[in-house]
């Protein structure tokens, strides 16, 4: 596809397009927002209470004490378990509900499950365990794999308890210990716990009228029925030869597993609410020679690369160079013309870049899908950030085989009615053996909802209680009111594409802090108000009194078109300047050894650091 810049669209042009994206925002909102979907609890506690991997293990209650530990084998918990054990930290256990680490790419195993940061960026730990990524783009069977390797090398498998999830974290005040209760009668006690259990893993049921009614087959993405469908990861989906099926969404999740499920079924009608924007992914295998050039400390510089061109910094050279990083022709640009690409400036031409780079993407409808009425429905008209971007180079080609069909729903909020035989849109039953919910995740959902763990501190204080008007940390993962406990998640840190390095400082930080305390055998850590007060007013001194985002498309960036009206949407709970300045703020932090905003106590101790 040719690039092309904003020159070539007049202002006559650009104007109607804004008028397009209005019109087309205010037709999708809706007024319930979020209330619109189901939570998977009571009677569809199923979709996520079952684990179709592995069956369950039974083992006998643990009623014993260890000195830290990590809910959750995912990144958050993989990664802090990791840098713990490189600070010397003794004593770590790790708790899961799954059966093997990897979190998210434990549970999410969809045919076509892919992910779109490039895997030098985004698989953790490269250089630590010397993996190098088969790909540019890896597939989700080679990172849960990867999330196995750092388990192995850094001798996780002993120190962690799966197919168990923790329900509750009580803080003894007398014991100066934590005590977690799970789901499998387990009570053990802790000096230290870090919560890394993730902010979207609870996925979003449909709340369509008769969604009861079907009789059918139904399952969410992130639990997919290979018993029902047959095949894998990669296809081969023999047992949907003769079914009907029904994908829900069009979100990053259904552009990946579509291609998959076209090619297997004999009948795929994708049911589409808003279009995602769908770019070229142009994945390949991983040159090796690359790797042999590459210097120790490159994968934190390569991840700092990505993240300064995401946010119009300007850069030597591009090195991920991929359809994520093509903002770099607009500073490009505009150092050309011997403008200085500050904030303000970029934002200003960033907007009219954008026009420029969505009518490359609705081309690209044109281009490949040969219906010209399906090809206009694919076409997304919003802002290039209103929803997170997806590259694919099979989706759009899909539409083009005789047994898919696209259903737009556009106009009716969604699909209209579920009965006992299929779905009804415009007015039109379309009868399927099988809907599959490519819906996502609760992004925006009070937070006791999403963690699924009730957390009390001192004076037994809920956390989300402290949490009721706003998240409350200092750097996303320290809290007032919660001696010796940490968060690893998404929130009050560095804004980036990139999840793993969001949070890469933060790992760094937690494994920090908890290996001094252990070191000095300190009896609490806990940072004081007034540093969680002056971290909370850093993060809303950066943060628009109306979120940009509101003018955007509805979905789960801008809690469904009501942006400004949650406390407990991630993006709007993000340090502006970004993930490589708040990345470097915590490695001044950890170096200048102060422990700035941390009071620490011996026992009979008056408190002090
Ligand atoms: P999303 O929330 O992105 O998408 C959900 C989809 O369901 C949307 O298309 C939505 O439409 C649609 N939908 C919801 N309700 C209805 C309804 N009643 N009728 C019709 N359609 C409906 O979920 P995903 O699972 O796709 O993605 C979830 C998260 O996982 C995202 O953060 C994504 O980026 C991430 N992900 C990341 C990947 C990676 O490569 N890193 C891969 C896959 C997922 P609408 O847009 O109108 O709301």
């Amino acid at each position: 596809m040719a690039e092309t810049s904003n020159s070539v669209l007049d202002n006559d042009y650009i104007e109607a397009l804004r008028e397009k994206y209005r019109e087309e925002r205010d037709r999708r909102i809706r007024p319930e927002g979020e209330e619109q979907y189901l939570a998977v609890s009571g009677k569809y506690a199923e979709f996520v209470d079952t684990d179709p991997f592995t069956p369950v293990t039974p083992r006998e209650p643990l009623h014993d004490e260890v000195e830290i530990a990590i809910v959750g084998g995912g990144w958050s918990g993989l990664v802090t378990a990791a840098r713990l054990v490189e600070a010397g930290a003794t004593g770590i256990r790790l708790i899961d509900d799954a059966a093997d680490f990897g979190g998210t790419w434990y549970w999410n195993r969809y045919p076509g499950i892919q992910c779109d940061i490039e895997s030098y960026s985004y698989l953790p730990l490269l250089e630590e365990t010397g993996y190098i990524p088969k790909e540019k783009y890896s597939y989700g069977s080679e990172i849960a794999e990867h999330a196995r390797r750092i388990g192995e090398l850094y001798g996780l498998y002993d120190k962690v308890v799966f197919q168990t999830r923790v329900i509750e974290c009580r803080w003894d005040d007398k014991a100066k210990r934590w005590i977690l209760r799970t789901n499998r009668g387990d009570e053990m006690r802790s000096r230290f716990v870090v919560l890394g259990s993730g902010l979207a893993s609870r996925p979003k049921l449909p709340g369509i009228p008769g969604f009861d009614d079907f009789e059918g087959k139904v399952f969410h993405t992130c639990r997919w029925d290979y018993d029902y469908t047959g095949g894998d990861v990669n296809g081969g989906m023999a047992k949907l030869a003769d079914k009907r099926v029904a994908i829900i969404g069009t979100g990053a999740t259904a552009i990946q597993c579509v291609p998959f499920v076209g090619e297997s079924a004999e009948k795929l009608y994708v049911f589409q609410r808003t279009p995602s924007s769908v770019d070229l992914r142009g994945n390949a295998p991983t040159d090796p020679d690359f790797f042999k050039t590459l210097e120790p400390g490159w994968q934190d510089k390569r991840r700092e690369n990505f993240n300064n061109v995401l946010m119009g910094v300007p850069v030597e050279e591009d090195l991920v160079n991929d359809r994520w990083t093509v903002r770099r022709r607009l500073v490009e640009r505009m150092m050309a013309q011997g403008k200085v690409p500050d904030m303000q400036s970029l934002m200003r031409e960033a907007d009219l870049e954008d026009f420029a780079h969505m009518e490359e993407i609705r081309r690209r409808c044109d281009e490949v899908v040969e219906n010209p009425e399906t090809a206009e429905l694919l076409k997304p008209y919003y802002q290039r950030f209103c929803k997170r971007p997806t590259f694919n180079d099979q989706y759009l080609a899909t539409f083009n085989r005789p047994n898919v069909e696209l259903v737009d729903t556009s106009w009716s909020h969604g699909v209209e009615r579920i009965t006992k035989n299929g779905l009804v849109a415009n007015g039109k039953e379309y009868e399927v053996d099988c809907i599959v919910l490519a819906t996502g995740f609760e992004m925006s959902t009070g937070f006791k909802r999403r963690i699924g763990v009730e957390v009390a501190g001192r004076g037994g204080v809920s956390l989300y209680d402290h949490w009721s008007e706003g998240m409350r940390t200092m750097h996303g993962h320290s809290i007032h009111g919660f001696p010796n406990f940490f968060f690893v998640g998404l929130s009050q840190i560095g804004v980036g594409p990139n999840f793993t390095s969001m949070i890469d400082g933060v790992c760094h930080t937690v494994s920090h802090i908890i290996a001094e305390a252990q070191k000095r055998d300190l009896e609490e850590v806990e940072v004081t108000a007034e540093a969680e007060q002056a971290w909370i007013e850093t993060i809303r001194a950066g943060t628009p009194a109306v979120s940009p985002l509101e003018q955007c498309t509805p979905g789960y960036f801008n809690n469904e078109g009501q942006a400004s009206k949650t406390v407990s949407n991630y993006t709007s709970m993000l340090y502006a300047p970004g993930c490589n300045a708040f990345n470097a703020l915590l490695a001044e932090w950890r170096a200048n050894g102060e422990f700035a905003g941390f009071q620490f106590r011996r026992s009979n101790d008056q408190g002090g650091q």
